[in-house]
């Protein structure tokens, strides 16, 4: 049965945006603070690569999602606006200083790392993505350091791992029967195995999303749900697919807030410590706050 689809909360079908997904516009002098040092730092930022329609929001409020091993991704999931190639630029060895750097001066008491899948590089850039956290936590060592992985295994995450993140990021993106909108190397059963690999190495809360609204239905996301949380997962954010150009997929739905709250009521219920669940949702929107949630759920502190 689908337990979420139910008449009394329908989807709206794709075209004219709803009023609920309307965004700010940038405004404030954070925001330039935030562009200024990026630039000044030769920082890339999902916000930016990937068209987050949260940008105004989150910049406003002074925080970011730094994007490492550099701004093209050598994976070509039919969602996603970063820019993809087969081989990335080469790696910037001051990366991890500017990165810890800016973390400071922007006085982050949370941060959130991803990036770029590098499939072109021996160890696919697990190496660089941990000397980023190292660096980080050396510079920062009250910043609590999330981060959001490629599928890293066995090795590959063994070298991440031994940075000492806080949390650890991995998205499936989307129910098992649509995973062909990722890119050809990616799949549901990696994503699950990438995230339990890291809880049980590390011991650190694990996290993914699932983004709505490309025709999954709502036993495909319970069905989801069940499979991460046999896999350990213990955060989940759930948020609405938006068409960043016209070169990526469309939308296929507007999921509407009510949906999104039972969504939310369902993931609870099947045992994830912490659920952000919205239209505009995405993995690190308002992760400190995920964070904090999940800390007052399990009694952690840090
Ligand atoms: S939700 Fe994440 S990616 Fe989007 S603007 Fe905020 S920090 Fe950046």
């Amino acid at each position: 049965m689908d337990t979420v689809r139910t008449p009394e909360y329908p989807a709206v079908p794709a075209g004219r945006k709803p009023a609920w997904l309307r965004v700010a516009i940038p405004r404030g002098t954070r925001w330039r603070v935030m562009s200024d040092l990026l630039s000044k730092r030769g920082l890339h930022t999902v916000c930016d690569e990937a068209a987050c329609p949260n940008k105004a929001e989150c910049w406003g409020n002074g925080t970011a999602t730094f994007m490492v091993l550099g701004d093209t991704c050598t994976r070509c999931c039919r969602f996603c606006a970063v820019a993809t190639a087969s081989k990335g630029a080469p790696i910037d060895d001051r990366e991890p200083e500017e990165l810890a750097l800016a973390i400071r001066e922007l006085d982050l008491r949370y941060a959130v790392i991803t990036s770029v899948d590098r499939d072109d590089l021996p160890d696919r850039g697990a190496g660089h993505f941990a000397r980023c956290v190292s660096a980080v936590r050396s510079l920062n060592p009250d910043t609590l350091v999330e981060v959001l992985i490629p599928d890293f295994r066995g090795d590959e995450l063994d070298v991440l791992l031994a940075s000492r993140p806080d949390v650890l990021a991995h998205n499936v993106e989307t129910v098992r029967r649509l995973q062909g909108i990722r890119d050809a190397r990616a799949s549901f059963d990696h994503s699950l195995r990438t995230l339990r690999e890291a809880g049980q190495k590390a011991g650190i809360p694990t996290k993914t999303s699932l983004i709505l609204g490309l025709g999954e239905t709502g036993d495909e996301v319970a069905a989801a749900m069940d499979e991460l949380r046999e896999n350990a997962c213990n955060i989940l954010v759930l948020g609405q697919y938006l068409q960043p150009t016209l070169s990526q997929i469309a939308v296929v739905e507007y999921v509407t807030p009510d949906r999104f709250e039972r969504y939310a009521e369902l993931a609870r219920a099947k045992g994830f410590s912490s659920v952000v669940s919205g239209p505009l949702a995405r993995t690190s929107y308002h992760a400190r706050e995920g964070h904090e949630a999940l800390a007052s759920a399990t009694g952690g502190s840090r």
